[in-house]
């Protein structure tokens, strides 16, 4: 049995872990052993010394992520054992087919592997750290992904510069921890689309993979209407609105880079279609300057407004606004699909926020579907704050 430093928690200290929330904040802790680094794993105490968890240490308010709340150890087996478990569930549910070769396999405390996201492109997996201690492991991980996943996999690429803190005595250079070769597809298939893909300098790990359910509900709405899918990125909700029968698509997305690969998304899937157009533009903008009545479906799904809580109020007003210029424009009867992805906005914040903007327009509008993150960005119970991403379908009179 490795012997792990020991970390002991103040008095009273220990209830949320009690409680198998995963975070011990540094507030909490009594001392730390003097040889200690930063992405070490460490088993953490109660004051009257009840072992209470292992997990990762490192310097910040969350000190240790959990990894598990038994006395084991953090080695091969771990690792091979948790993405299993994950990988089983996302198979037990029917992600994983032929037609469906991309989902997330582990997303964090969801997973029970707090500071890790692996996504799936097919035989490619894209693993981000978002702790050292995951960066020190991701040899490791690469490891139990071969074992897992057997041969489904043959290329591990790690992308976590931007997702680890910068000032930690680590170089997490984005590179191949296994293949790599030139042969390898950069397209990913979702429900039968085809996805071109750039892990190394796409957003997240390279698509939007948390919308795969919404963009299902969208394809059901989308028949002979015209849609209008805001903050388009590479082009998800487009194609499944082309395939869905809508009249018109036209896609905006500030970013012209993203713009390009969503005209290539759709060419790759539906050749030359005269239905599709795109716009690389501000959303604001944009949605200022159109005509009333031109779209009977908009999607809204803005980048997060708030990424910590000092920028929720701000936040909330973006929502709001964003929301607002939609309802003035969108025709009668028309569909707004709207979504936000800020962790720190909750459920009714958020719809506290469409309400405003709708009071504020003076349109009727009702509520026909309240949506989320998908199954393979599963909550822990115990950690609600890996709910994130939430929606509204509304109609708008
Ligand atoms: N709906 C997409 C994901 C959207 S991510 C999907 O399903 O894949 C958010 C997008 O908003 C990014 O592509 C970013 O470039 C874009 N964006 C950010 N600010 C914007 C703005 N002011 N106007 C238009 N697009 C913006």
């Amino acid at each position: 049995m490795n012997q792990y430093k020991k970390i002991s928690l103040k008095p009273k200290k220990d209830e949320s872990l009690k409680r198998f929330h995963p975070w011990v904040f540094s507030g909490a802790i009594a001392s730390l052993p003097d040889n200690i680094e930063e992405g070490d794993v460490v088993e953490v105490y109660a004051h009257d010394n009840t072992f209470l968890g292992v997990g990762h240490y490192q310097i910040g308010t969350i000190a240790v992520r959990i990894l598990s709340f038994q006395e084991r150890e953090i080695d091969a087996s771990f690792f091979e054992e948790r993405l299993r478990e994950a990988y089983q569930m996302r198979d037990s549910i029917g992600l994983v087919r032929p037609d469906n070769n991309t989902y997330r396999l582990v997303h964090g405390e969801g997973d029970m592997l707090a500071g890790l996201i692996i996504d799936i492109y097919g035989g490619l997996a894209v693993v981000q750290a978002h702790s050292i201690g995951m960066h020190v492991s991701r040899h490791l991980i690469a490891a139990a992904l071969k074992v897992v996943l057997d041969n489904s996999i043959q290329h591990v690429y790690y992308k976590s510069e931007g997702t680890l803190p910068f000032k930690a005595p680590i170089n997490p250079e984005d590179s191949f921890l296994l293949g790599g070769e030139s042969d390898l597809a950069k397209v990913a298939i979702e429900n039968n689309l085809n996805f071109k893909i750039d892990w190394e300098k796409g957003q997240k790990t390279g698509f939007f993979i948390d919308q795969r359910e919404n963009r299902s509900l969208l394809e059901a709405y989308s028949k002979n209407r015209s849609v209008l899918n805001m903050f388009c990125y590479t082009g998800g909700f487009s194609a499944y609105a082309m395939r869905g029968g809508a009249k018109e698509v036209v896609g905006v997305d500030s970013s012209a880079k993203a713009v390009m690969i969503a005209d290539e998304n759709i060419k790759l899937n539906f050749g030359d279609d005269e239905r599709y157009s795109s716009s690389s533009d501000d959303a604001f903008k944009f949605l200022k300057e159109m005509p009333n009545d031109a779209y009977d479906l908009i999607v809204l799904d803005p980048p997060a407004f708030a990424k910590h809580r000092g920028a929720v109020r701000n936040a909330l007003q973006g929502y709001k606004k964003l929301n607002l210029a939609a309802f003035e424009k969108v025709s009668k009867g028309g569909i707004i699909f709207t979504f936000s992805c800020s962790q720190v906005i909750s459920r009714e914040q958020f719809r506290l926020a469409v309400f405003s903007a709708a009071a504020i327009s003076g349109r009727k509008v009702k509520i026909l579907h309240q949506l989320s993150q998908p199954a393979d960005h599963p909550i822990n119970i115990y950690h609600p704050e890996g709910e994130y991403l939430k929606g509204l379908v509304l109609q708008v009179s």
